[in-house]
């Protein structure tokens, strides 16, 4: 699909801080990026100014300060939001989502606070790769040439053992066809860049493109969530008049404020809040009649009954989504399934993935977070908290859906599959510009940094070619 992800994505735009890329100095667990935030940090920079995000510069050591528009102010739950963290000396800060509060070119309108993002944008206010990237680019004078409706199947190779191109699979006719390339640049996300070049077997790869290290698919991690959602009493019966303009996203949110050193996990997360009078979701996302329960009140009802219960609660739920950072781990991996094929013919994915004790220790640390701040605005818990038996909550992995990993890199061909410029160790003309060149996730959303190093790898290939290396 063209744009990918970013058709529907929650637009929350963090830049991974310095500590991030050194996990392994810090704390002893995982490893350590070969490449530093300040190598990253111009290309943040540069799509900071390119894309446009609201945001706030804080000076916080881990949440880089960047080129924000002006954030949003926070709507009434968002207060009820701060005040509450106030109390357990949880920090709000402004969000940084890529939603254009200003003009920042002719070619995209302003965020007139629609609410809809989740449904793209009319005027291109908010950002997704097919309107502010690809759109553009085709205006350059034909220099770009789309094949849409095509499923790579693998990267083709000549005896050196370097890529020729790709072959897919038209999805129109469901022929193979082969596209011829100097430079192959897979971008198809962790998982699916995985699965092409373990599907690229050849006598020059037998194991698979770039897989001589048996590392594709390895150190497969997702970020860790844990959510929950309370129902406050001072946002009952509002007036519906009252003023609720705003994003379809959070105007303000929590980067991680704790001292692992006391804590027994290793890693953070963010809080995400969510609530309001967005439309249209029925108010509130919950049986009307059943939130009566919380109160002592007979649930259930029709007609005049149904109606007034919802009134009283439309925009009185909060909800939280804590966003965090798992250890990878070797024994998590995707590799391909030796009996199934897609509708196209192609090898699948089969996903090996567990938690450890770290990620669930992290999970009731956001869970019992969350309860106190719904206690400190003399909210409930809706629901029954989960527990140890449940994990506490811990959404299973790959539900956040900030997969990455899969080819991280790395200066040792032995432990890593690309070198720091997202290059392949075993084809010099082979690039992956997703998330699989991760070696860690942080407590933040992985989109601004796949971006950022991917036009640093742009930048590297295009001094290549010139340099003639490659
Ligand atoms: C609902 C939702 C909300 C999210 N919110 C956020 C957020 O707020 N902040 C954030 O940072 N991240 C968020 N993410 C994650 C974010 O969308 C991804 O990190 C990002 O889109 C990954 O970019 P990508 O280009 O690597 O992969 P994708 O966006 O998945 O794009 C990969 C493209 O490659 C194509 N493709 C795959 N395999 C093949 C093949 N074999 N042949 C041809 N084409 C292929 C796909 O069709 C797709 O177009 C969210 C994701 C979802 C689903
Ligand atoms: S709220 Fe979202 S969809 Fe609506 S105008 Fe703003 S950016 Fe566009």
């Amino acid at each position: 699909m063209l744009g990918g992800r970013t058709n529907h994505w929650g637009r929350i735009s963090l830049r991974f801080g310095p500590k991030d890329f050194k996990g392994k100095t810090r704390d002893g667990h995982g490893d350590d990026w070969p490449i530093g935030y300040d190598d990253v940090k111009p290309y943040y920079d540069k799509l900071d100014k390119l894309i446009g995000l609201y945001g706030t510069n804080e000076g916080r050591e881990n949440d880089p300060d960047g080129f924000f528009l002006p954030p949003p102010k926070p709507r009434l739950h968002e207060l009820f939001y701060i005040d509450g963290a106030k109390k357990s000396n949880i920090p709000v800060i402004p969000g940084r989502l890529s939603m254009l509060t200003k003009k920042i070119n002719n070619e995209r309108g302003v965020c007139f606070y629609c609410g809809q993002c989740g449904r793209s944008c009319s005027v291109y206010a908010d950002f997704s790769a097919g309107s502010c990237l690809i759109f553009p680019a085709q205006k350059s004078g034909g220099k770009v040439k789309l094949f849409v409706n095509s499923m790579v199947r693998e990267v083709t190779v000549n005896e050196e053992g370097k890529a020729t191109g790709v072959s897919y699979i038209s999805k129109e006719d469901r022929k193979e066809y082969k596209l011829r390339g100097k430079v192959v640049i897979l971008a198809a996300s962790a998982c699916s860049s995985a699965r092409i070049l373990l599907n690229s077997k050849s006598k020059e790869h037998p194991n698979g493109l770039g897989n001589s290290s048996d590392l594709v698919g390895k150190y497969l991690h997702d970020s860790t969530g844990a959510s929950a959602a309370g129902v406050i009493p001072g946002l009952m019966n509002r007036k519906t008049s009252y003023n609720e303009d705003g994003t379809g996203g959070m105007h303000v949110y929590s980067p991680w404020w704790g001292d692992n050193s006391k804590l027994n996990f290793p890693r953070g997360y963010h809080i995400e809040v969510w609530g309001g009078m967005s439309q249209p979701n029925y108010g509130f996302g919950w049986d009307p009649n059943g939130m009566n329960k919380y109160f002592g009140l007979k649930p259930g009802g029709y007609g005049e009954s149904l109606r007034d219960d919802v009134k009283k609660y439309y925009g009185s739920v909060i909800g939280f989504g804590g966003r965090g950072e798992g250890i990878a781990l070797k024994d998590n991996y995707c590799e391909i399934d030796p009996t199934t094929v897609d509708q196209f013919g192609i090898p699948v994915l089969k996903f090996n993935y567990q938690w450890s004790d770290f990620e669930r220790n992290q999970a009731k640390h956001m869970q019992d977070t969350f309860e106190e701040l719904i206690h400190n605005m003399g909210g409930t818990y809706l629901g029954d908290k989960p527990g140890k038996d449940k994990d506490y909550g811990l959404h299973a992995p790959g539900e956040i859906i900030h997969e990455v990993g899969t080819t991280r890199m790395g200066d040792d061909p032995n432990t890593s599959v690309t070198n720091k410029f997202n290059q392949l160790h075993d084809a010099d003309n082979v690039f992956i510009v997703d998330a699989g060149v991760f070696v860690s996730q942080a407590d933040k959303n992985c989109t601004w940094t796949i971006m950022a190093l991917s036009w640093r790898a742009s930048d590297y290939i295009i001094e290549q070619l010139k340099a003639q290396n490659i």
